[in-house]
C-alpha cells in the first residue's frame, strides 16, 4: 500500500470505504507527508523504540512510526476505521491496532504484556476534545514513557510550556511540567487536516523526568492549592487560599507564606512551580 498521506489517496480510502468522519470523536485525519515525518523526526524515533499512538484514524502517522520505530501499539476507539487500518497497515508487521477507548485502557498491564514494561514512546494526532484527560492519564498513572510527542491545539500546547506571569500559565502549565519538560516543535495550520480544524494546532514533546520536577509531600493536596491559586486569577493568594475549595483557614495561610517568604499579596499566577512546592509541604508539615 502506497503512503496515505496525500489529499487524493485519503479521499480514494474515504470514499472506497464510505467512511463517516465523527466530529465528536476529533477526526481531522493528517494529509500532508512533511508534517507527518516532522512528527516522527521530533519524536526522535529509533529502531530501538517501541511507540504507542493514540487514534491511528486510517493509519497514516503510523505507517511513518512503524518505518522508523521497532514497534508500534495503535490504540483506535472508532470500530469502522479497524477494516481501513487493517488494508493500509498490512505491509507491517511490526504494528498492533487495538480496538479500545485509550481513556479506559489499562495501560500499564498493555506496556507490561506488549514490551515487559520496557519504557515506550507516545505519538498521537490527539483528538482535541480529550487532548487534557488523556495527556493526564498517561502522566498521573506514571506510565513508563520517556517522552509523548503530540499533535494538540495551540491554546492548550501555549498553556502546557507557559512560565510564571504569562497569560497561558495556570494549573495545566503546572500539572504538565510536574512530570515533564515541554518543548514545542512546529505550529501547524487548519490546512494540512481533513476535515480542517477550526483552530491553529502545534506539535509539543514532552520529555517525562526520572523524578518530578519538585518534591511535594502530598501530591494531591499540591494539586488542589494549585487549582485554588489559579481558580480566583485575580485574587491575592491569601484571599484565593482562604476562599477556595480547601477554605485554609485565613490565619494559617498567613503563617504559612510568611514561613515560606511569598507576600501574601501575590497572585497565583507569579508562583513557580518551586514556590509551589515550598507552600504545599508547609501545610503538609502543619497536618
Ligand atoms: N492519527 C490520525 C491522523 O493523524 O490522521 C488520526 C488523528 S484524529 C485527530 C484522532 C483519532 O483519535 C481518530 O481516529 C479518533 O477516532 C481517535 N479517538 C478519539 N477518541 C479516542 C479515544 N478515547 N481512544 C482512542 N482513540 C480515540
Amino acid at each position: 500500500m502506497d503512503k496515505i498521506a496525500s489529499p487524493k489517496k485519503t479521499r480514494e480510502i474515504i470514499e472506497q470505504y464510505q467512511f463517516k468522519f465523527s466530529k465528536s470523536l476529533g477526526q481531522n485525519f493528517l494529509i500532508d507527508k512533511n508534517i507527518l515525518e516532522k512528527i516522527v523526526e521530533g519524536a526522535g524515533v529509533t529502531k530501538e523504540d517501541n511507540v504507542i499512538e493514540v487514534g491511528p484514524g486510517i493509519g497514516s502517522l503510523t505507517q511513518h512510526i512503524a518505518e522508523k520505530g521497532k514497534s508500534v501499539v495503535a490504540i483506535e476507539i472508532d470500530k469502522s476505521l479497524l477494516p481501513i487500518l487493517k488494508d493500509t497497515l498490512q505491509s507491517y508487521d511490526n504494528v498492533e491496532v487495538i480496538h479500545e477507548d485509550v481513556l479506559k485502557l489499562d495501560i500499564h498491564s498493555l506496556i507490561h504484556q506488549k514490551f515487559h514494561g520496557k519504557k515506550v514512546k507516545v505519538i498521537a494526532n490527539l483528538p482535541y476534545y480529550v487532548t487534557t484527560p488523556i495527556v493526564m492519564k498517561f502522566l498521573e498513572e506514571k506510565v513508563p514513557l520517556t517522552s509523548m510527542t503530540i499533535m494538540i491545539q495551540q491554546e492548550v500546547a501555549k498553556r502546557m510550556e507557559a512560565q510564571p506571569s504569562t497569560k497561558d500559565y495556570g494549573a495545566l502549565s503546572i500539572a504538565v511540567q510536574y512530570y515533564c519538560q515541554p518543548k514545542i516543535l512546529l505550529k501547524v495550520p487548519p490546512s494540512v487536516f481533513i476535515p480542517q480544524p477550526k483552530v491553529d494546532s502545534t506539535v509539543i514533546r514532552l520529555d517525562v523526568l526520572e523524578k518530578p520536577k519538585v518534591y511535594v509531600e502530598d501530591e494531591m493536596f499540591f494539586f488542589s492549592l494549585v487549582k485554588d491559586a489559579f481558580g480566583k486569577r485575580r485574587k491575592t493568594l491569601l484571599n484565593a487560599l482562604s476562599t477556595g475549595i480547601l477554605a485554609i483557614n485565613k490565619e494559617l495561610v498567613k503563617e504559612v507564606l510568611q514561613e515560606v517568604g511569598i507576600e501574601e499579596k501575590r497572585r497565583g499566577e507569579t508562583l513557580t512551580i518551586e514556590e509551589f512546592a515550598a507552600l504545599s509541604n508547609s501545610f503538609s508539615a502543619r497536618g
